[in-house]
């Protein structure tokens, strides 16, 4: 078993998070991470879920499916329709949740909410001065997005490999690597970069339990570290996502001359259009987020199986290690 600060502060067995996905933190998959033998920690997303109210519904959904601990992300970016964060983190509070993922732009009020209910805040963030700041706020623990990631990577794209050596030197809280970990080689890397353990996204959205379409998920297996694109760079909103029809066209606006406004682009990676590809298979239909490591997924297994198979390889390869070392002595 590989113990660390991670799966004492939070009662788990592998230091794994599922962490937020928009359209995919969803009961069925966050209690089927909480569950697993070799239990990680699953997180509901709360912007999924389209009011406080229906939050508290799953919660309850999910406190049904597993007894395990569980936590609630809540991202704050720009958006369509601006949500109600206070009422999201007062319903999450209220239904006993105690383990929270943030991530975004000015997470202060949120982390100081949250810390005064006496709840454990993962704070999910691109930058060394980002995470510095959030320990400070007094996050228990940084969640230490690199460049590979889906999603948001910030705007100084910097790899998980300097980011993670960077923090070990700089930061005296547990952090856990995000972006680009798929397997237990990733999970291996991450600790001996310091990390207490790691984030998972994309890797999750490609396992039984995750409730996106089959084809997604076989789209997933097929596809290769070569197939995301970034979008949102001119607006300064970064976003890695999946190479399709729909991206595709969003990049070729932005870089028209004079370059682009939001509401240029606004109907193609429209959050809403962006869900139907999950309900409906279509990977051309709109916006997804996906990270590089689909070049590392070739399997769809069930969250079991996966983080399973994740401690065998990343025990196994920690022992490898150590038997170099005593190779030389
Ligand atoms: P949405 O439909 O409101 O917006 C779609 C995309 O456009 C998002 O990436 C958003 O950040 C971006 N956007 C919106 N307004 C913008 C503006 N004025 N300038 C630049 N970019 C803009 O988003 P949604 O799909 O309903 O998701 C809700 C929120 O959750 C968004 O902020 C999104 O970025 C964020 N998100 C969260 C996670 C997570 O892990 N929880 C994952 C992906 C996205």
């Amino acid at each position: 078993m590989l113990q660390t600060t991670l799966t004492k502060l939070l009662n788990i067995r592998i230091p794994v998070v599922q962490g937020g996905m928009q359209w995919v933190g969803l009961p069925t998959l966050v209690s089927a991470v909480s569950n697993a033998g070799v239990s990680g920690l699953g997180i509901i997303t709360a912007l999924t879920q389209p009011s406080p109210t229906a939050l508290r519904q799953a919660i309850r959904e999910t406190r049904v499916l597993t007894d395990k601990p569980f936590g609630v992300n809540i991202t704050l970016l720009p958006t369509i329709n601006p949500p109600d964060y206070e009422g999201y983190a007062r319903a999450a509070v209220e239904e006993g949740v105690t383990i929270f993922e943030t991530a975004g732009n000015n997470p202060g009020p949120l982390i100081k909410f949250f810390k005064s209910q006496g709840c454990l805040v993962i704070h999910k963030c691109t930058t060394i001065r980002h995470a510095q700041s959030a320990a400070k706020l007094g996050v228990d623990v940084l969640s230490i997005d690199g460049f590979e990631c889906a999603g948001h990577p910030g705007e100084d794209d910097i790899g998980g490999l300097v980011l993670l050596a960077r923090a070990a030197k700089e930061l005296n809280i547990p952090y856990i690597a995000s972006g680009g970990i798929a397997d237990g080689r990733g999970l291996a890397a991450a600790l001996a970069l310091g990390a207490a353990g790691v984030n998972m996204g994309t890797r999750f959205m490609c396992t039984v339990e995750s409730s996106i379409h089959e084809h997604i998920k076989h789209k997933i297996v097929q596809s290769t570290e070569r197939d995301t694109v970034h979008i949102f760079r001119t607006l300064h909103n970064t976003a890695r996502v999946f190479k399709n029809k729909v991206s595709m066209e969003v990049v070729a606006i932005e870089k028209r001359p004079g370059g682009a406004k939001f509401e240029d682009i606004r109907e193609l990676v429209a959050g809403q259009r962006g869900r139907l590809v999950y309900e409906n298979g279509d990977p051309d239909y709109g916006i997804w987020s996906a990270g590089i490591t689909m070049g590392l997924i070739d399997d769809i297994p069930t969250c079991q199986e996966l983080l399973a198979r994740m401690e065998r390889e990343a025990e196994g390869i920690i022992e490898q290690m150590s038997s170099l070392v005593k190779a030389k002595l």
